[in-house]
């Protein structure tokens, strides 16, 4: 079966065509600037030239045919009808408590996603528009939604609620939910493969490292606690995003520095973290680049991302009691050795040893750690769309 998988923001939409037989990618692309002017279609078949179109997609619905019309066309086509697309993956964002696992849609389950819109306001209603928008285009076809807070719900109440009154969880649901979850999934299982042993037993910390980031503790195949919370602005310094921070920053803000609420958060959202730190960059390559020439901005970035790594690796060896394997995954965790290095820098105390040639890989699934570490360290790219793919097939058989 021919799966597409969908991840749909407000203004725009990447895809992907999956083969699930044979699991390889067939063709992907991203409409981009849908509903304003310039919009425009990237469209890659496998092995292929990327090709651009400047075309108007007043709407996601639009965006979805000229997606359809780029994956069947005759020259770059990747199928020859449309009826061979099986399903349907969505990723959605937030599931709230009521979605501990991936669901086939329907509408008992939009009303949830909706329900869910006040928690991830950027993310959820746009996650929704793509659904509508594949429902018009494509109405026979079975459709999946995977969730990113999904494989977090596992997490137990110790770990799950803040320290405030009760009744904010009890009457708004304020508490950690937790996110990139269909990543941490696919990472910890396939750690669990590549170690050979039982995902049931074993206790593995996964360092998703992209633009947002966040660590999640696996143990015994459950995730039991996670860096992001109630919001994907919690826990690591990330490219623009803060992280954990004192609340009373944010009073002394409005207070001292006379920013609204809407400045604060824009601010914690898109110009703090790496970028804030720097004043560089939030790219990795650039914090890099800028370090080597003795930049002291660029350096200082680099030092607080890689301390708040390990501070977390750290708490999740106590949480978890002990680790077996730490995986580091997505833009920065795969192509970063500096920044694995640094960070595995300070778990010596974990009989952690890196290997130097091992480590000097981007992009590669491979073993990072000598053959004398206590703790087997991995590079392990990661692969949100096979997952939601595999997941898709698995409801929809
Ligand atoms: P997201 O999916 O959250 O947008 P990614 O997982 O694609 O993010 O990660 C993007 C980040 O990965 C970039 O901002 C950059 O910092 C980092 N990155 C990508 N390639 C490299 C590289 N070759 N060296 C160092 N960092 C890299």
């Amino acid at each position: 079966m021919k799966v597409l998988v969908i991840n749909c923001g407000s203004s725009s939409l990447k895809f992907q065509l999956i083969d699930s037989a044979t699991e390889a990618l067939l063709a992907k692309g991203l409409c981009e600037r849908i509903g304003l002017d310039g919009s425009q279609l990237v469209y890659q078949p496998e092995g292929g030239e990327k090709e651009k179109s400047l075309s108007p997609m007043p709407t996601h619905t639009q965006a979805v045919s000229l997606v359809l019309a780029a994956l069947h066309n005759d020259k770059t086509g990747v199928i020859k009808d449309l009826s061979e697309i099986g399903a349907i993956g969505h990723r959605i964002v937030h599931g709230g408590e009521k979605i501990a696992q991936s669901s086939v849609i329907t509408d008992e389950l939009l009303q949830i996603v909706e329900d869910c819109n006040d928690l991830a306001p950027l993310h959820n209603p746009a996650n929704l528009i793509g659904i509508h928008a594949c429902r018009e285009v494509l109405p026979q076809v079975p459709m999946v939604a995977v969730f990113d807070t999904a494989f977090h719900q596992t997490m137990p109440e110790h770990a799950y609620l803040y320290g405030l009154p009760y009744e904010l969880y009890t009457d708004h649901q304020i508490r950690k939910y937790g996110f990139h979850g269909t990543s941490h999934q696919y990472v910890s299982k396939r750690a669990a493969q590549l170690v050979g042993r039982p995902y049931e037993n074993l206790k593995t910390i996964v360092c998703h490292l992209g633009n947002g980031a966040s660590i999640c503790a696996v143990k015994d195949g459950i995730s039991i606690d996670t860096s992001m919370g109630m919001t994907p602005l919690e826990g690591l310094v990330m490219g623009t995003r803060s992280g954990d921070i004192d609340p009373g920053v944010l009073d002394f803000l409005q207070k001292k520095a006379g920013l609204n609420w809407d400045e604060i958060i824009d601010m914690l959202n898109k110009k703090s973290g790496v970028f804030g730190i720097s004043g560089i960059s939030s790219d990795f390559r650039d914090l890099e680049a800028a370090a080597e020439k003795n930049d002291p901005a660029g350096k200082r970035a680099l030092d607080v991302y890689e301390y708040r790594v390990a501070k977390y690796i750290g708490s999740y060896v106590a949480a978890m009691n002990g680790v077996d394997v730490i995986c580091f995954t997505a833009g920065i965790g795969e192509n970063g050795p500096d920044t694995r290095a640094n960070v595995c820098a300070y778990l010596g105390y974990l009989g952690i040893e890196i290997d130097k040639e091992a480590n000097a890989i981007r992009g590669q699934e491979k073993l990072i750690s000598t053959a004398d570490s206590k703790v087997k360290v991995y590079c392990l790219p990661t692969n949100e769309e096979l997952a939601i793919a595999r997941e898709t097939v698995a409801l929809v058989k």
